[in-house]
């Protein structure tokens, strides 16, 4: 039985469309009423699964207006369940204004799982990382791009963003411009679908992977973008070096390694270990 009264927030594929559970279905089976982003594409998911539901259209631009209707009807007690045309909603997509006024007045929002594009690329991209930043699609002008890419740039986590085909060369020319060449990329494109792929490298290579075959620049895409790497402490840097070796020079080495460290900020151990390399270095026994 579902409950009277309730929206039910329902995860639909972002491809293959035997990619929904079995709950989902049961739900949008029974609701009174789907509020979908596309009605015909929606139409076509339920007719797969041989669901007939009263379908009403929600998306970017009537959102607020449908939410005064979904409101009504459940204040009369009817369910309703939202999804959109791939994968969850809300997630770059509609549904957060309707999920907060309907929240607002009390009554359930209820969530059911399914497929997410960013999870998906994520679950399929063998990074080690265990931490990433969903971001989303990018600004579409370049200026505005570069600016929130570089915005971005000192973030250690992996960066997920959403692209449309039609901007997939620019945007990752101004990764490029933003973090270099070196930056590992992986583009997962279509995913669950016939031209599903997969490619990883650094952004250098795969802007050329991508410029060198047309098709690779068609469908749908999901961008992981490796995050800024985390300074290696045992390292001594390059100021540092220099400090000490100039204090090595005309002191002993405790006080040098003192001095350096007040001066460098750096690590007084990791100095000290340094100091005695390069002692150990000059002066092999
Ligand atoms: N709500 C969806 C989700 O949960 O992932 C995202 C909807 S957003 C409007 C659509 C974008 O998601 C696409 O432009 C693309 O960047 C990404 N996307 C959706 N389906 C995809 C797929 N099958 N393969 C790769 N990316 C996909």
């Amino acid at each position: 039985m579902l409950e009277k009264s309730a929206l039910y927030v329902v995860a639909t594929p972002i491809g293959n469309l035997s990619d929904i559970s079995l709950r989902a279905l049961d739900i949008l089976a029974k609701v009174d009423v789907v509020a979908a982003e596309h009605i015909q594409n929606s139409r076509h998911l339920l007719a797969a699964h041989s669901i007939t539901a009263k379908l009403i259209s929600l998306h970017q631009h009537n959102e607020t207006a449908v939410t005064d209707k979904i409101l009504t009807l459940l204040d009369s007690g009817k369910r309703v369940a939202l999804i959109t045309d791939a994968g969850t909603p809300g997630i770059s997509d509609p549904g957060a204004i309707l999920v907060q006024r309907v929240r607002e007045q009390g009554y359930p929002v209820i969530p059911v799982p399914g497929a997410n594009a960013a999870i998906c690329a994520l679950s399929a991209a063998g990074i080690t990382h265990p931490h990433f930043l969903f971001f989303g699609f990018l600004p579409t002008k370049t200026g505005l791009r570069k600016r929130e890419l570089t915005a971005l740039k000192s973030q250690h986590c992996t960066l997920i963003f959403y692209e449309a085909p039609h901007r997939i060369l620019e945007c990752v020319t101004d990764m490029i411009d933003v973090f270099g060449t070196q930056r590992q990329l992986t583009v997962a494109r279509e995913l669950t679908k016939l031209f599903e792929t997969i490619h990883g490298g650094t952004l250098g290579d795969t802007l050329a992977w991508l410029q060198a075959d047309a098709h690779q620049q068609k469908g749908e895409f999901v961008l992981l973008l490796s995050g800024a790497e985390i300074p290696d402490k045992s390292e001594v840097s390059e100021q540092a070096r220099h400090t000490l070796t100039c204090l090595l020079d005309e002191l002993p080495l405790k006080q040098a390694v003192k001095l350096a460290t007040q001066i460098t900020g750096e690590n007084k151990n990791t100095l000290y270990q340094w100091a005695l390399d390069l002692k150990a270095a000059k002066h092999p026994e």
